[in-house]
């Protein structure tokens, strides 16, 4: 089942002689459950189609469509409630909020929205991404692979439809590396969360079911590894 479809999206920056065209006309589409990863050179637009994915960047032409809903066709206040709901983001330098605990790092987009936690998926949150014993804590006093711990807690909380990781592991040592990587495909395969990351690193990559390579702001290269 197609979940996201992306029709010839562009985007420049700028304008006249120094705009760039950052995006030049992408089209694909991306299933339910599906695990792309997306690799490319620095400056090829790879973050620039994430936040445009994730409703963060709107696009200078083209159209998002996220679960039958046309993105940018929403007004500035629907979007922002459509991202909070329907996006997880995930950053390589984590963005968690300092002078939140890890429990309300986690759980301010439900409140954002005016909404709650539930206590037991809060609980079973916490215990898969091994932060019950963290839950008071502020981000400074935690490892960089328990921050981004926290930053996919809160990425989650909401179920969203597309979880958007740029770089989740830029920052990591390889250990955390990798029990970052393993989280997220348990929550790929387990979950049958659909999800689009963007690495440099090879070994990340060929864990994904699809690679995508863009270049130039166009994709060069889109390969099935499994189904
Ligand atoms: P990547 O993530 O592959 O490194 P980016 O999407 O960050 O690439 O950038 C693609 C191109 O768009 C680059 O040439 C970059 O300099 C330019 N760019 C990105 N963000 C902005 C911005 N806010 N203003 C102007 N140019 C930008
Ligand atoms: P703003 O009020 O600046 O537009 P938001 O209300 O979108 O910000 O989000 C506030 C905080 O919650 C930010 O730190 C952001 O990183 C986090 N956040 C909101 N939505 C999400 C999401 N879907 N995934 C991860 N973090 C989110």
């Amino acid at each position: 089942m197609e979940i996201l479809r992306v029709e010839n999206l562009s985007k420049i920056y700028g304008k006249g002689e120094t705009a760039v065209k950052a995006l030049d006309n992408i089209s694909f589409s991306v299933s339910k459950g599906e695990f792309v990863a997306i690799i490319g050179p620095s400056g090829s637009g790879k973050s620039t189609l994430l936040h445009t994915l994730g409703g963060v960047d709107r696009p200078t032409s083209g159209k998002v469509m996220l679960e039958n809903t046309d993105v940018y066709g929403l007004d500035e206040t629907k979007l922002a409630i459509f991202r909070r709901r329907q996006i997880g983001l995930i950053y390589q330098f984590y963005n968690l909020i300092p002078v939140l605990s890890v429990e309300e790092n986690i759980t301010l987009p439900l409140l954002l929205d005016g909404r709650k936690a539930d206590k037991g998926q809060l609980k079973e949150i916490l215990s898969t991404l091994g932060l019950t014993e963290r839950l008071n804590h502020l981000p400074n006093q935690l490892s960089g692979g328990q921050q981004q711990r926290v930053s996919i807690g809160r990425a989650l909380i909401n179920n969203p439809a597309l979880m958007l990781a740029d770089e989740p592991t830029g920052n990591l040592d390889s250990k955390s590396s990798h029990e970052i990587i393993e989280l997220l495909k348990m929550f790929n395969k387990t979950f049958r969360q659909t999800l689009i990351v963007i690495t440099h690193d090879e070994r990340i990559a060929l864990q994904a079911d699809r690679i995508m390579t863009i270049e130039d702001g166009r994709i060069t290269k889109d390969e099935v590894l499994r189904r």
